[in-house]
């Protein structure tokens, strides 16, 4: 008999504690992937990312990687010869929901289950407050997560398993060609890692923000595919100010994570509950807004090249994602969901707690304080964190002809719609009262 060990979000084989484990057990190893059921609901260049792990994943194992593309019950029917499958332990909505599914398939089938470790370097739900109870905002959080610290990295000798060699291999196929090349798997992974160290760690907490720097990791598609460990990330930070900024950010994915263990509801639902109550636009009727908005037509410059960026490379800059984010919600106010389902669909390092909780904040409607009335302002942000103005530019061929920071205000200049760029499709202040006046209604 042999045992399987069941990938999910955590495609590669070092510092992998429950693969770890499962070599341990010294019976031979099934390495094995459930394709999920919403892959076809997913953009090309979203399906592409996964299909390139699988594969690095599946070229580093001796006998490959056992793919199924069936439903999860039929799947762990279909499997013959195993006495246990080992998986790590799964904390958002979803991922616990289909854990439960599995528990239930193995046990009619008679396998056992075993569920280890977690993708973060403390597990969702550990971290308490001295009485017990959770904590609900990020500094605090951050500083006991900083007290509890994390393992060292799990070194696992490929060499040393018996791995069982794959029977068939159902890769997925991406239902149409991406539109660029994706990069993906444990060594790029890796390599990817060792390039932010040398070239942007230590300018990292001055450039992080500036959407035309290459200034953050990238790693954000390794996490959410579990091709690299945060553990693996944090153990070779070391000091400086570069390193204190960036763990923030790992801590910040550790946070949203415990939020959403703790809230499950709030994977499509509001952490602040009174929200729902408030007045919003409704994607049918306001199909127009909403359609502009996804293809990067909405006259705003910043708020296009970000949407551009992530229909065209499956990845936005974080300061791009909070201010398409607040110009959703707050000039075209429609709900935060809306748009966290278009990202979802779109990007490649899609994540459900940071996703939902990303967005809820700068809805302001989630965690810490992000109150809702701090409504950005698209052409200041733009300024400020494009100054030279080539985010834009680079995103937005109908703007390539306009010069330095001008192009963030096109409506500005003689010329400014010469190649055929939308005007704008709301005015930001008017926009900016209404948000206020539909917050003091549910003040009301
Ligand atoms: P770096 O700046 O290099 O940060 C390193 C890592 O820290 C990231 O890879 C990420 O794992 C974590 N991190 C950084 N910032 C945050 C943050 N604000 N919240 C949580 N984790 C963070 N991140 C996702 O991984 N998946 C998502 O689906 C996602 N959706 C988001 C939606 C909205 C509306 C917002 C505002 C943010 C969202 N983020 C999401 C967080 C953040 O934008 C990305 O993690 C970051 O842009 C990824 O780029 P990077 O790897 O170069 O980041």
């Amino acid at each position: 008999m042999s045992i399987a060990f069941l990938f999910g979000r955590d495609l590669r084989l070092q510092d992998n504690e429950a693969l770890s484990y499962a070599a341990s057990l010294s019976k031979p190893l099934l390495p094995l992937f459930i394709v999920p059921s919403e892959f076809d609901s997913l953009s090309p260049i979203r399906q592409h990312s996964l299909v390139e792990s699988l594969k690095a994943l599946d070229a580093s194992l001796p006998g490959g990687l056992e793919v199924m593309h069936s439903k999860l019950a039929d799947s762990i029917y279909s499997l013959s010869g195993i006495e246990k499958i080992v998986a790590t332990r799964a904390y958002d909505t979803k991922g616990m929901l289909w854990q439960a599914d599995l528990a239930e398939a193995c046990f009619s089938k008679g396998i056992a289950l075993e569920l280890k470790g977690s993708n973060y370097a403390v597990a969702p739900g550990t971290i308490v407050k001295d009485e017990g109870s959770a904590l609900k905002v990020y500094t605090p959080f951050f500083k006991r997560w900083m007290l509890h610290g994390w393992d060292k990295p799990f070194q696992l000798d490929v060499t040393a398993v018996s791995w069982t060699k794959a029977k068939s291999s159902q890769m997925p196929l991406p239902s149409a060609p991406s539109p660029i090349t994706v990069r993906a798997g444990e060594a790029f992974a890796l390599r990817t890692f060792r390039r932010f160290q040398k070239r942007a760690l230590s300018d990292y907490s001055e450039n992080r923000n500036r959407t035309d720097l290459p200034g953050t990791s990238h790693l954000s598609h390794a996490l959410a595919h579990g091709e690299i460990h945060p553990r693996t990330l944090l153990s070779e930070l070391g000091g400086g100010e570069g390193a204190e900024v960036f763990r923030k950010e790992i801590a910040w994915r550790e946070f949203y994570a415990d939020v959403l263990y703790r809230n499950p509801h709030t994977l499509d639902d509001y952490y602040e509950a009174r929200f729902a109550g408030m007045r919003y636009a409704d994607p049918v009727t306001d199909a127009d807004k909403l359609e502009a908005w996804k293809a990067g037509r909405t006259g705003y410059p910043i708020v296009d090249a970000a949407m551009r960026q992530l229909n065209q490379t499956g990845w936005m800059h974080n300061r791009s994602r909070m201010i398409v984010a607040s110009f959703l919600v707050k000039d075209l106010h429609f709900e935060w969901q809306v748009g966290a389902r278009y990202f979802e669909e779109r990007l490649t390092d899609f994540d459900p707690a940071s996703n939902s909780h990303g967005w809820q904040w700068t809805a302001g409607c989630g965690t810490d304080a992000s109150p809702y009335y701090r409504v950005f302002n698209p052409v200041l942000q733009g300024i400020k964190f494009d100054p030279k103005g080539e985010y834009v530019r680079k995103f937005v061929p109908e703007l390539q002809h306009i010069d330095g920071a001008k192009v963030h205000e096109p409506w500005e200049l003689i010329d400014g719609y010469s190649n055929g760029y939308p005007e704008r499709i709301v005015d930001h202040s008017q926009e900016r009262d209404e948000s206020l006046m539909r917050l003091q209604e549910l003040k009301k």
